[in-house]
């Protein structure tokens, strides 16, 4: 493969989004995956595109995303699901009362429409919740996609958009020529661009170590749980005030769950497990918000492993001591921001003028 300009080390939302952005521009670029585009986090998580749990530092960002996902059909492809929804989250108690007042203000702060509502408003929005909760916040701009459907989404759009996509290849090597990277895989197979772009996801950290940058990336393996169908039981997306729910019901009635209870799982060997008593609290914990939960089953639970820095904060924009390389990843509620994230990394790479400095690596490194 010659004559590539950029080429994108990870096909996860960051990185195709990034790559998507950069060949509208009229750059030659390739996505190359050790396995299929959005197969990993970016194809197993939620969906959920909620300001109530986005840190109150990303909300900018989120809602840019947000807004990029509600209007698919004009940068992706109209073939993947997304539904605009109301968000409620909810305090059951009088410390999570507190604790949603003193959330959901630090939020609204930096520009998330979130208001507190009393109980008996809630209830009229939707019926279903428990009606021993205290009070719930509410937000307009929420919802969800089926991230099962990103992959071929964006493999399609990047198609249409002359990217080329490698996939099945490792990168396990890469070579800083004059002007000129040499990637290469674990089979021997070899990619040439003039410019890089890190985007492995919760491999961050491995793939950083062969350009020499040491960094860590904590990798958190998630559960999540999926219902059999039910008729209709939730209008809205439903958190909870400490952040451990996230409830929402598909068109075809099943109910996902989720809220980061953690499984088993290491980048090692990409084994993982589900922990019983997790997902028994996680059914708990989403039975108590809707009481009606009770009498559906449990059709399917997987896991995906989410990648964090020491700050929890996002790695995005110019790798240092290296000329024409790149980074993206480790974004909190990543899937909501992902679009826009890699929109403005390309924005970056394109030459234009983007502030990226609260994203700039060099404040984890030593
Ligand atoms: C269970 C779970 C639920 C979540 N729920 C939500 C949610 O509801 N809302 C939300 O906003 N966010 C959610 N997230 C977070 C979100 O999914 C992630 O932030 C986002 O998908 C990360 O995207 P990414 O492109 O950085 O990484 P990934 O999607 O992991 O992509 C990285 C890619 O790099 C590839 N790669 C790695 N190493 C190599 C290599 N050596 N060579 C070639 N390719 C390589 C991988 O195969 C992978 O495809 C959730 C995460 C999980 C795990």
């Amino acid at each position: 493969m010659n004559n590539i300009d950029i080429a994108v080390i990870g096909g996860g939302i960051n990185g195709s989004s990034t790559a998507l952005h950069l060949a509208k521009n009229g750059l030659k670029v390739c996505v190359i995956d050790k396995d299929s585009i959005c197969r990993g986090a970016s194809g197993v998580n939620a969906g959920t595109l909620t300001m109530h749990m986005t840190r109150a530092k990303l909300i900018p960002f989120a809602k840019k995303g947000w807004e990029l996902w509600m209007n698919t059909e004009k940068w992706l492809s109209n073939n993947i699901d997304v539904k605009k929804k109301n968000g409620l989250c909810l305090a059951f108690t009088e410390e999570e009362e507190k604790l949603l007042n003193e959330r959901s203000q630090i939020r609204k702060e930096y520009g998330a429409d979130i208001n507190i509502i009393s109980k008996s408003e809630a209830l009229k929005i939707d019926p279903n919740i428990n009606n021993k909760i205290k009070c719930a916040a509410f937000c307009e701009m929420d919802g969800y996609v089926s991230a099962n459907q990103t992959g071929d989404a964006y493999t399609k759009a990047l198609k249409e958009n002359n990217v080329e996509i490698v996939e099945n290849f490792e990168v396990s090597k890469i070579n800083n020529l004059n002007n000129n990277y040499e990637i290469i895989d674990l089979h021997g197979g070899k990619i040439n661009a003039k410019k890089i772009v890190l985007a492995a996801g919760v491999y961050l950290e491995k793939i950083l170590k062969l350009v020499d940058i040491n960094i860590k990336i904590k990798c958190f393996p998630q559960q999540l749980i999926v219902t059999e169908r039910m008729p209709e039981l939730l209008k809205t997306v439903i958190t909870v005030a400490h952040g451990k729910l996230s409830l929402k019901q598909f068109e075809n009635g099943t109910v996902l769950i989720g809220g980061g209870w953690p499984g088993k799982g290491n980048i090692e060997n990409g084994y993982n497990e589900t922990i019983p008593e997790n997902l028994i609290g996680n059914m708990r914990l989403a039975c108590h918000a809707i009481p009606n939960l009770k009498n559906s089953r449990v059709s399917r639970v997987w896991l995906g492993l989410e990648a964090e820095t020491d700050d929890a904060m996002p790695i995005i924009g110019e790798l240092p001591n290296l000329k024409n390389a790149f980074i993206i990843g480790s974004i909190h509620s990543g899937y909501t921001s992902g679009p826009y994230m890699g929109k403005l990394l390309s924005e970056k790479i394109l030459g234009n003028d983007v502030d990226l400095s609260l994203f700039d690596i060099r404040r984890l490194m030593n």
